[in-house]
């Protein structure tokens, strides 16, 4: 099969094999060019085969040699079909994991489920008898609740009243006003009961009581804060009244998991380019602008840079926390001297100065790479086979 992109709207309906397994290995040469630090040793990562869950599957395993078990939702290959990008992600990282004599294993399936979580917690007394960190990286537009069956969708709309703001369209270059309608009360509940803590603390507490969390294991999921101009659609937005949810589910997870010396933790990462950001709103021009300044002043780093200082010189090196108890490697991102630019980039942006304002080509570009393409060194003219095995 000969694979080009197709994009439609802001996702990529195919993905290139040899491209996604480029740019795992591209992450895996970059941790293996830092110094090991001491970390976890036997990693569940859930949301494991994009973005940041994979990066921290990638830096976790690179950097601290550790084992890592990997959940995540993805497609195979079938017939005229090409799996998906987090699919060829994770056959590549098992491979680069093998090959480096790290153990890697993973389990296809819908992490919401109580079968899922099942399955894990058999492979976990499998082959590694307890975990020592649970990372919790899973975005997801959709939740169907084990217990009652209910179907959630959640929504990415600000809460009380109509948005009116700029956004771009990434491939055109075409930047128009946007105006998103406030979300229902169900909506907003909704999206709470998908992307809030609820099901992370699910996950924890099964583990707990199978018996399958070490002692001293530590958690963390991921959050987002980001500045004024995401506000209404991010921070106090539909998506934002999960992420409150899932940092006040780290405080009961960590009074939780206090008894097994264990701890609970929130990171505030960075805005980047992933398969899920792509669909917010207004976040794809702001992240444009964002790149421009902050690689204009050396301070840009991208999903395993950040994974990376995560849990080396974070989690895993004691250091501080802000007020709250989180993780804050967003701090680059929101330096006032990097926020104030953006703000007045963001006030003359247009379709026309597009293009020299903004860094909208790294968008495309790492964009399409979230799929393998435009790696050099792969021939995308070459007929390739798209089944991999995990
Ligand atoms: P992503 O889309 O790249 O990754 C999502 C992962 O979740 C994939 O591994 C996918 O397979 C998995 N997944 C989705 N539904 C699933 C299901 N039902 N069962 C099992 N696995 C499922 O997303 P990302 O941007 O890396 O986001 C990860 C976390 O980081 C989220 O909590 C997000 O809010 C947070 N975050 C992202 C950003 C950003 O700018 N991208 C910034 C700060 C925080």
């Amino acid at each position: 099969m000969i694979i080009q992109p197709k994009v439609r709207g802001f996702i990529c309906t195919t993905a290139h094999p040899d491209g996604c397994a480029r740019a795992v290995q591209d992450q895996v040469d970059w941790v293996q060019r830092q110094t090991p630090f001491d970390g976890p040793k036997k990693v569940l990562v859930v949301g494991a085969s994009t973005g940041y869950g994979l990066a921290s599957r990638i830096a976790t395993c690179f950097g601290a040699r550790a084992a890592t078990l990997g959940v995540f939702f993805e497609r195979p290959a079938a017939r005229s079909r090409t799996a998906s990008a987090g699919w060829y992600n994770s056959a590549a990282f098992h491979q680069a994991a093998r090959n480096a004599g790290h153990y890697a294993r993973s389990i296809n399936g819908d992490a919401f489920s109580d079968a899922i979580k099942a399955e894990t917690i058999a492979a976990i007394r499998e082959d590694l008898q307890a975990v020592d960190l649970v990372v919790y990286s899973l975005a997801s537009p959709r939740r169907t609740h084990p217990r009652t069956g209910e179907s959630f969708s959640s929504v990415l709309k600000p809460i009380g009243g109509t948005y009116t703001n700029k956004t771009v369209n990434v491939q055109s270059g075409e930047v128009s006003a946007i105006a998103i309608d406030p979300a229902s009360e169900e909506e907003t509940a909704h999206t709470i009961a998908v992307m809030g803590g609820e099901d992370w603390q699910m996950w924890i507490e099964a583990l707990a009581e199978a018996g399958v969390l070490a002692d001293g294991v530590r958690t963390v999921a991921y959050t987002y804060i980001g500045p004024e101009i995401t506000h209404a659609v991010y921070r106090d937005g539909t998506i934002g009244q999960a992420k409150a949810h899932l940092e006040k589910t780290a405080q009961t997870l960590d009074a939780y998991l206090q008894a097994r010396s264990g701890r609970a933790h929130i990171s505030v990462n960075k805005a980047m380019v992933t398969q899920s950001s792509a669909a917010i709103p207004v976040l794809p021009l702001y992240i444009s602008l964002l790149y421009k300044v902050m690689k204009e002043k050396g301070c840009h780093e991208n999903c395993i840079e950040q994974m990376h200082r995560l849990f080396a010189d974070c989690l895993y090196a004691e250091a501080s926390t802000d007020d709250a108890g989180y993780f804050r490697i967003d701090d680059r991102e929101m330096r006032e001297d990097v926020q104030r630019e953006v703000a007045a980039l963001w006030e003359r942006v247009d379709t026309d100065n597009l293009e020299s304002l903004s860094d909208i080509e790294s968008y495309r570009t790492e964009f399409l790479g979230l799929f393998g393409f435009g790696f050099a060194g792969v021939d995308y003219g070459l007929d390739v086979d798209p089944d991999r095995g995990l």
